[in-house]
């Protein structure tokens, strides 16, 4: 028997439940029959960040940026990468520390670009600095 995966859809916020083995078959939101993976990282707000980090069965990495931020911006294209190579078996997001301050300071975000990997709603693991797409995908892999 396949285990099912709660995975929150990135368009319209259902929690879909989604047989593992079903995962990488490119499956549909049930309710807005939208892709639920589409190979890149999904912009999160306030409401967004927390629904996702605690109703996904899959762990979600956080890419903690601004649009002022040099680094953060060299690093994008790779984070976009990094997301392609890690879905279905992640969930990658990018949550702009400018427009929701209120998460950056509940998460202590210190410094920027910081990734930050979250298993039902806990921070597992985080760094800080530019990564290259190769160093994202290993950093992840081996945390979560
Ligand atoms: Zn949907």
């Amino acid at each position: 028997m396949s285990q099912s995966k709660h995975i929150v859809c990135p368009q319209c916020g259902a929690v879909n439940r989604i047989p593992e083995n079903r995962l990488a078959d490119n499956p549909k939101c049930g309710k807005c029959h939208q892709p639920l993976f589409t190979g890149h990282a999904i912009e999160l707000d306030a409401a967004g960040f927390n629904k996702h980090i605690s109703r996904n069965d899959i762990p979600v990495v956080v890419d903690f940026w601004a649009s002022w931020c040099g680094p953060c911006k060299m690093m994008a294209p790779a984070f976009q990468q990094a997301a392609a190579q890690l879905e279905p078996r992640y969930r990658l997001a990018k949550l702009n520390t400018e427009d929701e301050q209120a998460i950056a300071m509940q998460y202590r975000i210190q410094s920027i670009p910081t990734l930050a990997i979250f298993r039902n709603g806990r921070e597992i693991a985080r760094q800080p600095g530019a990564m290259s797409t190769g160093d994202i995908v290993r950093w992840v892999q081996s945390n979560a």
